[in-house]
C-alpha cells in the first residue's frame, strides 16, 4: 500500500477502505484505518492520533460548496470540543451525500443543457419527439437519481444528434455550469422553454395527478412572470417537482400491479365459481368501482382483499352446496325408487317417474331439480288420487263382504234354528235324528209306563259306496228313497222310521222284543229283495245288514243304539245282508247274540 501524506487524501482513502472492507463506520474503525493508511502507529492513543488529524482536516478542507463548508464547520467544532463522534458523523454524512445525491448544481446544469438541446434549431417534429422522450424518461424515473441518469443520457444523445452545438457532459457540464453562473438570472428564451416543457410535456404526463400538474403549472407561471427568477429558487422548485413525480410514478406502478392482480384474481377464479351470474355481476361491479374512482393503492388493496374473501367464501359454499346437492339427489332418487316399489299404480306412472328420476340423477342445477321434483309430486298426487279411489272401492267391497259374511252367519244360525224344529229328513221323508230322539224318547216312556218291550233295528245298506261310485250319487239318493219307501210299506204304523246317518236307518219297534224285532226286520229284508229298485240302468237289488237291540229299563237311548251298532258290525263282519240280535246288556241277559241269516 502506498503511504499517502495529504490528510484529505488519507481521509478519502480511509472512507473508501471502510466501505470496501464493509466495516462499521465507528470512530475506532475510522481511526485504526486512518492510521494504517497514513502510516501512523496503530497502538498510539486514539485521541492523540485523531486530534491532530481532525485539526488538519478542519483547517484544510476547502469550503467551495455549501456541503463542504458544512463539513469544514462540523470538523472544526468536533476538534474544538474534542467530540470525535461529531466529526465522524459529519464525514460520513458528506460521503453519503456525495454518493447518493445529485447536487442542485448538477441538476441545474443538466436542465439547462436539456433546455438548450430542446430549443435547438432542428427539423420540424424533432422538438415534439424530444419532448416525448423527455416525457418517457420522466415516466420511467422512480427516483430522482434515476431521473438524473435518464436526463443525462438524453442530453448525451441529443447533443450527439446536434453536432452544431457543443456537447456538455460530465465534468464539461460542471464546467459549463460555472461558465453560465449558477445563481444568475435565466434568459427569457430559456424560461419559456422550461415553462413550455413543464406545461406541455410534464403536464400531459401527469394527467391523472392534478396536484402535480398544478405544481408544474405553478413553476411554469413563475418562469413566465416578468419578475426575475433566481436559478437556485427554480432549482429548488424543480427538485420538489421531480421528487413528487418520482413518488407518483412509484404509486402508479403499484396501482397498475394491483389492478393486474385484481383482474388475474377474477380471471383465475371465474372457472371455479358457482355459475351464479348474480354473484359475478357483484364482483365485476367491485372491479368497475375501483377502476372508475380515483386510483389509489388503498382502494385496490381493499378490492383485492374483498375479492379474495368472497372467492374463499364462495369456495366453501360451493363445496357444501355440492354436498347438499348430491345428498338431495340421492334422497330424491331413493325416494322415487321407493315410490315406484310401493305404488300399485299403472305402468304409465312408473314410466314417467322413471324418466323423471333419470333426469334428476343427471341434472346439476338445483332450480331444475326443484322443477323436476314438482313434477314428481304432481304425478304422484294424481296417482295417489286414483289409488285413493281404488282403495275406497276395495274398502267398500271389503265392507260388502263383511256384511255378506254376517248375513250368511245369521242365515246359517237361522237355518240351524229352523232345522232344530224340523223332525224329518228332507230326502227320504223319514224322521231325522232329532225326530228319532223325540220318537225314541216317547216310546221309551210308553214302554216304561206299560212295561212293554221296546226294540230298535239299526240298518246299513250293503256296499253302498260301490253303488254310489258305479252309478253316481243320484242313484245312491234314489236307492235311499227306495229303501225308506219299502220300510214304510212293510212296517206297522206304530213303528217309527228314522234316517240315522248317510245310508243308515233306525226303526223303533214298540211292543217288540229282540226276537220279534229280528223277525220283522228279516221280513223287511225279504220284501226289499222282492221289490227291485228301478234305475235308468235297469233293475237294481239292494240289501242291508241290521243289528237288533232291545231297551232295558234304565238304558239311555245311546246305550241301546250302541248295542244295535255292535250287532250290525257283527252282521257286516259275518257276510252282510244279515240281521243280528245284540247281546243284552250284562248282567240281566246272559244269552249270546242270536244270528238270523236272511237269504238274499
Ligand atoms: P258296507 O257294506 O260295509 O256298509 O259298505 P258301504 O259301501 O255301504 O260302506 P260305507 O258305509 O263306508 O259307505 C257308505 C257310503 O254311503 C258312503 C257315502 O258315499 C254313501 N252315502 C252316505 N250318505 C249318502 C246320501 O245321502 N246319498 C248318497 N248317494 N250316498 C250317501
Ligand atoms: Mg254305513
Ligand atoms: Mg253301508
Amino acid at each position: 500500500m502506498t503511504v499517502l501524506s495529504k490528510p484529505t487524501d488519507i481521509a478519502r482513502e480511509t472512507l473508501r477502505m471502510l466501505v470496501m472492507r464493509k466495516q462499521a463506520p465507528t470512530p475506532e474503525n475510522y481511526a485504526r484505518l486512518y492510521c494504517e493508511i497514513g502510516g501512523v502507529e496503530a497502538e498510539d492513543n486514539a485521541a492523540a492520533t485523531i486530534e491532530p488529524i481532525l485539526q488538519r482536516l478542519a483547517a484544510e478542507i476547502p469550503r467551495s460548496t455549501p456541503e463542504l463548508a458544512r463539513l469544514g464547520a462540523a470538523l472544526s467544532e468536533a476538534h474544538a470540543n474534542r467530540k470525535w463522534e461529531v466529526g465522524h458523523r459529519a464525514i460520513i454524512n458528506f460521503a453519503r451525500q456525495q454518493s447518493d445525491t445529485v447536487s442542485a448544481t448538477e441538476w441545474s446544469t443538466l436542465l439547462r443543457e436539456l433546455a438548450r438541446l430542446l430549443s435547438a434549431q432542428s427539423p420540424p417534429g424533432l422538438c415534439a419527439e424530444r419532448q416525448a422522450e423527455l416525457e418517457k424518461a420522466l415516466k420511467e424515473s422512480t427516483t430522482t437519481q434515476l431521473m438524473y441518469g435518464q436526463f443525462f443520457t438524453l442530453a448525451q444523445k441529443w447533443a450527439t444528434a446536434t453536432p452544431a452545438l457543443e456537447v456538455h457532459t460530465g465534468g464539461a457540464a460542471r464546467a459549463a455550469n460555472d461558465g453560465h453562473g449558477g445563481s444568475g438570472p435565466i434568459t427569457a428564451e430559456l424560461r419559456e422553454l422550461l415553462a413550455g416543457t413543464l406545461d406541455q410535456a410534464i403536464g400531459a404526463a401527469l394527467i391523472d395527478a392534478p396536484d402535480l400538474v398544478n405544481e408544474a403549472q405553478s413553476i411554469a407561471q413563475t418562469l413566465r412572470a416578468p419578475a426575475a427568477l433566481e436559478m437556485s429558487a427554480l432549482q429548488a422548485q424543480l427538485k420538489t417537482l421531480w421528487r413528487d413525480v418520482g413518488l407518483r410514478n412509484k404509486e402508479r406502478d403499484g396501482i397498475q400491479q394491483g389492478l393486474l392482480q385484481l383482474l388475474r384474481l377474477l380471471v383465475d377464479n371465474i372457472g371455479e365459481l358457482v355459475a351464479d351470474d348474480q354473484w359475478l355481476r357483484g364482483q365485476i361491479g367491485v372491479v368497475a368501482k375501483v377502476i372508475s374512482g380515483p386510483l389509489d393503492l388503498v382502494a385496490i388493496e381493499e378490492a383485492q382483499r374483498n375479492l379474495r374473501n368472497v372467492i374463499k367464501q364462495q369456495g366453501l359454499l360451493k363445496q357444501s352446496l355440492n354436498a347438499t346437492k348430491s345428498t338431495l339427489k340421492e334422497m330424491v332418487s331413493s325416494f322415487i325408487d321407493e315410490l315406484g316399489k310401493l305404488s300399485t299404480a299403472t305402468g304409465d306412472y312408473h314410466d314417467s317417474i322413471e324418466g323423471l328420476a333419470q333426469q334428476i340423477r343427471q341434472t346439476e342445477d338445483v332450480n331444475q331439480l326443484n322443477v323436476l321434483l314438482e313434477e314428481v309430486l304432481r304425478e304422484t298426487r294424481s296417482v295417489q288420487a286414483s289409488t285413493l279411489e281404488s282403495r275406497k272401492e276395495v274398502l267398500r267391497a271389503r265392507e260388502q263382504v263383511h256384511t255378506a259374511e254376517l248375513k250368511i252367519k245369521e242365515l246359517e244360525s237361522q237355518i240351524e234354528q229352523i232345522s232344530d224344529k224340523v223332525l224329518h229328513d228332507h230326502l227320504t221323508g223319514t224322521l231325522n235324528r232329532r225326530g228319532l230322539d223325540v220318537a225314541f224318547e216317547r216310546e221309551i216312556a210308553v214302554a216304561n209306563r206299560h212295561g212293554k218291550p221296546l226294540s230298535i233295528a239299526l240298518l246299513d245298506i250293503d256296499n253302498f259306496k260301490e253303488l254310489n261310485d258305479k252309478l253316481g250319487h243320484q242313484a245312491g239318493d234314489d236307492a235311499l228313497v227306495h229303501l225308506s219307501q219299502v220300510i214304510k210299506e212293510t212296517m206297522r204304523p206304530s213303528d217309527s222310521v228314522a234316517r240315522y246317518g248317510g245310508e243308515e236307518f233306525i226303526i223303533v219297534l214298540p211292543d217288540s222284543d229282540t226276537a220279534q224285532g229280528v223277525t220283522v226286520i228279516t221280513r223287511l229284508q225279504r220284501d226289499l229283495t222282492k221289490t227291485f229298485f228301478l234305475n235308468e240302468n235297469g233293475k237294481l237289488l239292494i240289501t242291508f245288514s241290521a243289528g237288533i237291540a232291545t231297551y232295558q229299563p234304565g238304558d239311555s237311548r245311546a246305550a241301546v243304539i250302541a248295542r244295535a251298532d255292535r250287532a250290525l258290525y257283527q252282521a257286516k263282519r259275518t257276510g252282510k245282508n244279515r240281521v243280528v240280535a245284540a247281546e243284552p246288556s250284562e248282567p240281566r241277559f246272559g244269552a249270546t247274540a242270536a244270528v238270523s241269516a236272511a237269504a238274499a
